[in-house]
């Protein structure tokens, strides 16, 4: 097991049980292919954490916190025998297809019936999944994506007032709308909540659910925009009414936050957008605030990402995760060719995979199956 992420923690731990218990439970097969969540809420309480499932479906620790998960984890990998080999990296494969480590004690080559590579992405280098695996597998014939930056922020070109004045404050309550699909014909997209303005543009959880979508626009048509609605909860007429209702003497800011409750931020934007003209025409200001377009300039540095899109194409491992070009050899998580919005998808994925790669293992060193797997269905 190279990789001990939670793809790969989860890959050792199904390959440890399965040496350690023999008795054959065939009928555990689909619960350990479907690692739903009800079948993660069990394995996490058989860790000892208690979850809940919160008003989104999704599944969180009782305490909000992984940390702890993460140590009962590793404690019962140990006792089930998973020796970890620290400060051990990775760099390929030798001549006779030995595996080649650089240890603390100097360079380590192992031989292995099996390996399950669970290297992760690219992003957040610092934290050991730099990609450096991609051209060691192109080498063998793999055939690898492009690894991208995924659930990521993007650059926008901010006058320097906006950036000196807002710069890290959050947009909340606010609905973004964009283009997915062929530029031909695309499908409008829609979403509720909220992110932030950086120095370089924007990032945050609503922009991330739309980056795959704007990466793959600026990657084809070479720019992409996206609307932001200041008011989701307002109708488009409310705003237009609201906007053109008399304001007597008053500045047109007192006027948009008395009324509509706009400030800050959301204010910025708009003076960002329009000229002192069209701030004052009031159809131009109201059809803003409901689509106000913001001009992308690139998604942010892979480092900079959650997580990557790209990797191992589907088509390079079989039903099994084992690579076609390596036998013996399966791979897991996010160094797979996939990606998904953050909120839980993303380690789900890596869940799944890392024990269906596990379990491939299982079966490629034709270990005996056991009931153990339960204890983690
Ligand atoms: C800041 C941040 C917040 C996130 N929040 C969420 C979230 O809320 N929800 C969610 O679902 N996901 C989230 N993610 C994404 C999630 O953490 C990843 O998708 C997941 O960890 C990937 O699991 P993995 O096992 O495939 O790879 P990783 O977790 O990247 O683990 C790979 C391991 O392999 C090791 N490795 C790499 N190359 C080598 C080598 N050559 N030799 C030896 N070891 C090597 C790495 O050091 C690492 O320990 C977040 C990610 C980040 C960075």
């Amino acid at each position: 097991m190279i990789g001990a992420g939670p793809a790969g923690l989860m890959a050792a731990e199904v390959l440890v049980l399965r040496t350690r218990y023999r008795e054959a439970r065939p009928w555990l097969t689909p619960a350990l292919t479907d690692f739903g969540p009800a079948a993660l809420r069990a394995w996490a309480l058989d860790l000892g954490i208690t979850t809940f499932v919160g008003t989104s479906g999704r599944v969180f620790p009782q305490e909000m916190k992984a940390a702890p998960m993460l140590r009962a984890w590793l404690q019962r990998l140990r006792r089930q025998g998973v020796r970890f080999h620290m400060r051990h990296r990775w760099t390929g494969w030798g001549p006779q297809s030995e595996l080649r480590f650089s240890a603390p004690e100097g360079l380590r080559a192992v031989r292995a019936q099996a390996t399950v590579l669970a290297l992760g992405g690219a992003s957040w280098s610092r934290l050991g999944s730099d990609g450096a695996w991609v051209p060691w597998l192109r080498a063998q014939g793999v055939e690898v994506a492009e690894l991208q930056p995924s659930n990521c922020g993007f650059d926008v070109d901010w006058s320097e007032h906006l950036r000196a004045r807002f710069e890290g404050a959050p947009l909340k309550s606010v609905a973004l709308e964009w283009d997915e699909g062929p530029a031909q014909t695309p499908t409008r997209r829609r979403q509720l909540g909220e992110f932030v303005v950086t120095a370089t543009g924007m990032e945050g959880s609503l922009i991330y659910a739309a980056s795959a979508a704007l990466r793959e626009r600026l990657r084809s048509v070479g720019s992409a925009t996206c609307w932001v609605d200041l008011l989701p909860a307002r109708t488009a007429e409310s705003v237009l009414a609201e906007v053109t209702r008399g304001r007597g003497t008053r500045s047109l800011s007192t006027h948009l936050k008395s009324r509509l409750g706009l400030d800050g931020v959301k204010m910025g934007l708009l003076h960002e957008l329009l000229t002192r003209q069209e701030m004052l025409d009031g159809p131009t200001l109201a059809r803003t605030i409901k689509r106000l377009p913001i001009a992308l300039q690139g998604p942010r540095p892979i480092d900079e990402a959650i997580s990557s899109a790209g990797g191992v194409a589907a088509h390079a491992v079989d039903e099994r995760l084992m690579l076609q070009r390596l036998r013996g050899v399966f791979c897991a998580g996010e160094m797979l060719d996939w990606e998904a919005p953050t909120g839980g998808y993303l380690l789900t994925a890596c869940f799944a995979t890392g024990r269906w790669a596990g379990e491939g293992a299982v079966r490629w060193l034709n270990l005996p199956p056991s009931d153990a797997a339960r204890s983690l269905g």
